[in-house]
């Protein structure tokens, strides 16, 4: 049996998905993760523990548990989950000879600031940007021309990302930053990326998130999503994913031209690629390019279809290529799809949502999964880094599909209590 380890920082949805392909392909996964502890599924038998800012000890447990093990099998691919492993990922198939990224660029491609100066430096569209420092920030202040956006190094999700148009904004936002970098939850993954905030000059423009593959440096496009709904802050939350694109050809073209060029200028070489650029009258921004697919159960938007038509989702492609297998045959469904990740309105007590029946009856909806725990407490951005749930839709035309979704959230109602704070 092939076997391919899996490396996250969560046990969740998107692990699920990986372990539900595998099933189907035959495959064993191997699973490493910070968060072993916290496993309750029975396909993650002998999960290896690893610690991701100890990258060495972390790379020799891999190997050391893959080759005590089973001698004569050892692994035959990697892949990472979520930004955080693509790093380990990277050094763990170059110590095992697999195919895979070059570690220096999967460091350069998740901070942002290392990205951003080598996109720079090669010449492609960025906005401009400085660096400030958390800790010496007690009075800050920009260079740049207002509005600017200010973002953590090294979160994801839009975590801590926020807009600031004026003085007053700007100290609030790099106060507000600084606090979300200082929580527990970011401060135990000690990377030394979170004492510093990225400053960029606003990109006015539409949005778009691109999924494909690289085999050995060369990058096949899976998809490229819109996101209909205006992303101008002042916090950044991302709703709506559409695809196709209603893009023009010629945007579609130079939207896959700059992704590739900045795949190269990182140096990336194998696997999975998500990126999100901004598109204006001045051409392609690439805000980031990540050694890693989609988030979360997004990737359930993107449906592939095999040459005899038999279906096929995202993680059955990836854990082909992983295998090396030849993905060619599979191409995205002929449908529009696309979801919603459902935005949190306020902060408070999550106790219960109604209309999911009524939502699930719209046409063209084919699913609405609520994430959110019943008593657990919401957290809106720029602080919190999770959705209520998701709403996946099909259908004859990215118009049809972004309609469905909307009224399916429209018939949702959710009930927020207000949260109760116990004085010590
Ligand atoms: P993350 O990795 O957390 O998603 P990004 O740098 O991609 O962080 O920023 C999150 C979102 O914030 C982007 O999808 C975009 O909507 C917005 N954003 C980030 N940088 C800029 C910018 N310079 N101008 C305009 N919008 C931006």
């Amino acid at each position: 049996m092939k076997r391919v380890l899996l490396l996250a920082t969560t046990t969740g949805y998107q692990i699920r998905s990986f372990g539900e392909a595998a099933e189907r392909l035959g495959v064993r996964l191997v699973f490493a993760s910070d968060r072993c502890d916290r496993l309750e599924d029975p396909w993650w038998d002998g999960a290896i523990p690893v610690r991701f800012h100890d990258m060495p000890s972390s790379v020799e447990a891999v190997v050391a548990s893959v080759r005590g093990q089973d001698r004569d099998e050892g692994l035959d691919g990697v892949i990472a989950v979520g930004d955080r492993p693509t790093v380990l990922a990277a050094h763990i198939s170059t110590a095992l000879g697999l195919p895979g990224n070059p570690p220096s660029a999967t460091e350069t491609s998740r901070n942002k600031l290392a990205a951003r100066r080598a996109f720079e430096s090669a010449g492609l569209l960025t906005p401009r940007f400085e660096v400030v420092s958390i800790s010496e920030a007690s009075s800050p202040r920009t260079n740049l021309p207002y509005p600017v956006v200010v973002k953590p190094l090294a979160l994801s999700g839009s975590q801590g990302v926020i807009r600031a148009d004026d003085d007053q904004s700007f100290r609030d936002a790099i106060d507000r930053l600084s606090r979300v970098l200082r929580a527990v939850d970011v401060l135990i993954e000690r990377e030394s990326a979170h004492g510093y905030a990225l400053v960029e000059t606003f990109i006015p423009g539409k949005e778009y998130a691109i999924e494909g593959v690289l085999t050995d440096g060369s990058f096949r496009l899976f998809t490229i999503f819109d996101k209909p709904d205006p992303l101008d802050g002042p916090f950044f939350e991302e709703t709506i994913y559409v695809t196709p694109s209603r893009a023009s050809v010629e945007t579609q073209n130079a939207i896959v031209d700059a992704i590739a060029k900045s795949i190269r200028v990182l140096g990336l070489q194998h696997g999975p690629v998500h990126a999100e650029c901004r598109v204006n009258d001045r051409g392609i921004y690439v805000l980031e390019v990540a050694a890693r697919p989609i988030g979360g159960l997004c990737s359930k938007a993107i449906r592939f279809a095999g040459e005899d038509g038999s279906l096929a989702t995202l993680e059955e492609v990836l854990l082909r290529h992983a295998l090396g297998e030849p993905i060619e045959r599979y191409g995205r469904i002929n449908r529009a799809t696309g979801v919603m990740m459902i935005p949190i309105p306020r902060r408070g007590v999550f106790r219960a949502v109604s209309g999911v029946e009524k939502a699930r009856r719209i046409a063209g909806v084919d699913d609405v999964i609520i994430t959110a725990k019943p008593d657990s407490t919401l957290v809106p951005l720029p602080e919190g880094r999770s959705y209520l749930g998701f709403i996946f839709a099909t259908g004859e035309t990215p118009r049809a599909v972004e309609d469905a979704l909307r009224a399916a959230h429209d018939s949702l109602e959710f009930h927020i209590d207000r949260e109760v704070i116990v004085a010590q």
